[in-house]
């Protein structure tokens, strides 16, 4: 791969998807001489915009490459506007980083352990196991992954048999192009000759009427030639509205598998796994912490290895647990839910099996004061919360009976193991929003 091939790559994995199509599909390196970069994006727009926000992270990737000190000139195409998708990544790129994708490169728990066995069998069988095999699940939770998986098991194991991976987005392009331009017969044709289609994200086909009824032909060719369909989406099929009936009952003729987001083991084991492909070391401790924060998307995973790898080869240091949150702050801080006072009186009345009015009430039986000292406690230590808005929030107490509660709990934690456990078990509870 060349170059700005490995720097998209990197880019993609950091910034996910969206972000990194909207602002560095179409963008190339126009030339490097000395420490200078010249790299031509979009337009002025995109241009401005990655000049404000992404210009450390170019920094760091370029870095982490082997580019210290380097400039970056960015410019402008002035030329119009050609849709993203179409314009990038290149052909090799693509297939490039499609090779990653394979069976061994995923790791199987109990949220995508169907999907995946599926997906395999699929891959073994092509056209005898299940047809159409539809998986569907949320963002970055490995749909792309598997189908991707599949087309290279294929490739390597029935090299004889055709198979093509197509995005519904491009594959609806292609469609309107050759409408247009009156090939349709072409395209047609193109899928005619395939013995495994594999297509990904066709969610995207909701709603598009005219669209609908040329892909309904094209499969129904290939599924009634025995030919292998595997289909991917955000949503089962019955809830994708929009798509006309006859089309959706279609797609339930073979295997509906879902994959759940991971349990924490599979977000570990996850973790490990890319360590180890990459040849990356990254403390335990730090793995540990990235997974037990960050729990439903596997692509936000990923970025966080990818964040402290870019941080610790600029400064040239090991990264630490502390160093490392500090790093991932702006990642972490998205995937947690804030704490408030409210969260806090919930929590605590939960763990103390009382309710949440007798928390903020006067009563002075003793399991109740010390829930309500721990509230108190909770949000000193956890939100920061000044002495007089704590006293408020409970009933109207002056900050110095506020401090001498939470002196209090500070100080029989000390001594009291019973108490303590019960603290950091409420804490890990409200910072893991469970
Ligand atoms: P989706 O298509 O569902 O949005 P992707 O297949 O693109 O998600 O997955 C996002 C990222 O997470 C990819 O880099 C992929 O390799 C990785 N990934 C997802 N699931 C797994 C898994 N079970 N084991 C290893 N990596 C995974
Ligand atoms: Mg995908």
């Amino acid at each position: 791969m060349d170059l700005w091939g490995k720097v998209l790559e990197k880019l993609r994995k950091l910034l996910g998807e969206g972000p990194f199509t909207a602002w560095f599909s179409g963008s190339r390196l126009l030339e490097h001489t000395g420490d200078t970069f010249y790299i031509e994006v979009r337009d002025s727009t995109v241009s401005q915009w990655i000049e404000t926000h992404y210009m450390g992270t170019l920094r760091s990737i370029l870095e982490s490459l082997g580019y210290r000190n380097c400039n970056i000139v960015l410019k402008a195409r002035e030329t119009q506007f050609t849709p993203p998708k179409l314009t990038l990544p290149p052909q090799q790129e693509e297939e490039d980083i499609e090779k990653r994708f394979t069976f061994d490169t995923f790791v199987v728990g109990k949220s995508n352990m169907l999907a995946h066995a599926a997906a395999h069998m699929v891959a073994q069988r092509p056209g005898r196991a299940y047809n159409p095999l539809f998986i569907y699940g949320g963002v970055g939770l490995g749909k792309t992954h598997l189908i991707l998986a599949i087309k290279n098991y294929v490739r390597e194991n029935y090299p004889s048999l055709k198979v093509l991976y197509v995005q519904t987005e491009k594959m609806m392009n292609e469609l309107i192009q050759a409408i247009k331009n009156g090939t349709t017969l072409a395209f047609k044709e193109r899928y005619r000759g395939l013995d495994i289609l594999l297509i990904d994200d066709i969610h995207f086909l909701s709603g598009k009427e005219s669209l609908q009824e040329e892909f309904f032909h094209t499969f129904n060719e290939l599924y009634n030639n025995k030919k292998q369909i595997v289909l991917t989406s955000d949503r089962p099929p019955k809830e994708m509205h929009a798509l006309e009936e006859r089309i959706r009952s279609r797609f339930e003729w073979g295997l509906v598998v879902d994959i759940q987001p991971p349990d924490f083991e599979t977000r570990l084991a996850i973790l490990k796994k890319k360590t180890e492909l990459d040849n990356i070391n990254i403390d335990d401790d730090i793995l540990y912490y990235i997974a037990s924060h960050v729990k439903d998307n596997i692509r936000t995973l990923e970025g966080c290895i990818f964040k402290i790898l870019a941080y610790s080869s600029i400064h040239k240091q090991e990264i630490d647990l502390d160093t490392a949150r500090e790093i991932l702050r702006d990642i972490i801080k998205e995937t947690t839910a804030e704490i408030t006072i409210e969260r806090i009186i919930k929590c605590v009345a939960e763990e103390f099996g009382i309710s949440e009015e007798m928390i903020k009430g006067k009563r002075r039986k003793k399991e109740i004061v010390t829930a309500r000292q721990v509230a108190m406690y909770l949000a000193r230590e956890l939100i920061n919360m000044p002495l007089k808005e704590i006293g408020m929030n409970f009933g109207g107490k002056d900050h110095t009976t506020v401090l001498h509660a939470i002196e209090k709990i500070k100080r029989t934690m000390d001594h009291d193991i019973k108490l303590r456990k019960r603290v950091e078990k409420l804490m890990e509870k409200l910072e893991m929003h469970e």
